[in-house]
């Protein structure tokens, strides 16, 4: 989907509101790992012709499916954020000074219509975590047999060896 910014593009104070529901789109990836669209997402924009570009400001929100990197099960990651947008014909973009407001970011437009998912992607990306976890105390899987230690107690024997003590052990042992 698509927004078309021919009406606002003819003339500085231009201004349109925009409402739009998107359909789950393409899942992307982001730190080795993939994101998937849960849910459509709520997208809403206020687009302003400032005479230098088309300025948005967006707030969306919807949900994230990610994969838990401790116990590898899938959850819904629900998300709501707001960001900036200017949106610059090329022209327009080698008049901008090259040093912008940071919460900006240039999307260089020569057709009169912006694709909203590409801003967003990006936006998503600033956000979301390093880590994905299903939960802050997710106990992971068991390292000998596999299973999902969030779901239950396995019989493995979970006894650490500190590698430093098996060095004293060889050494007494040695001495006696
Ligand atoms: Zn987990
Ligand atoms: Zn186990």
């Amino acid at each position: 989907m698509y927004i078309d910014l021919a009406g606002i593009r003819k003339a500085k104070g231009g201004r349109v509101e925009v409402h739009l529901q998107l359909e789950p789109a393409e899942p992307f990836r982001y730190a080795g790992t993939e994101a998937v669209f849960a849910s459509p997402i709520d997208f809403n924009a206020e687009m302003v012709n400032t005479g230098a570009g088309i300025h948005a400001s967006i707030h969306a929100s919807g949900a994230l499916t990610l994969n838990c990197d401790r116990c590898l099960v899938s959850y819904d990651w629900p998300f709501t954020i707001d960001y900036q947008e200017l949106y610059l014909t090329p022209e327009e973009a080698v008049k901008m000074p090259p040093e912008g407001d940071s919460e900006t970011r240039h999307v260089v437009a020569s057709e009169p219509r912006v694709d909203p998912m590409e801003g967003l992607r990006e936006a998503l990306i600033v956000v979301l975590p390093m880590k994905n976890l299903c939960s802050e105390g997710c106990k992971g899987l068991c390292a000998i047999c596999g299973g999902n230690l969030n779901e239950r107690v396995c019989n493995c024997s979970h006894e650490e060896v500190d590698p430093r003590l098996e060095v004293l052990k060889t050494l007494l042992g040695k001495m006696e």
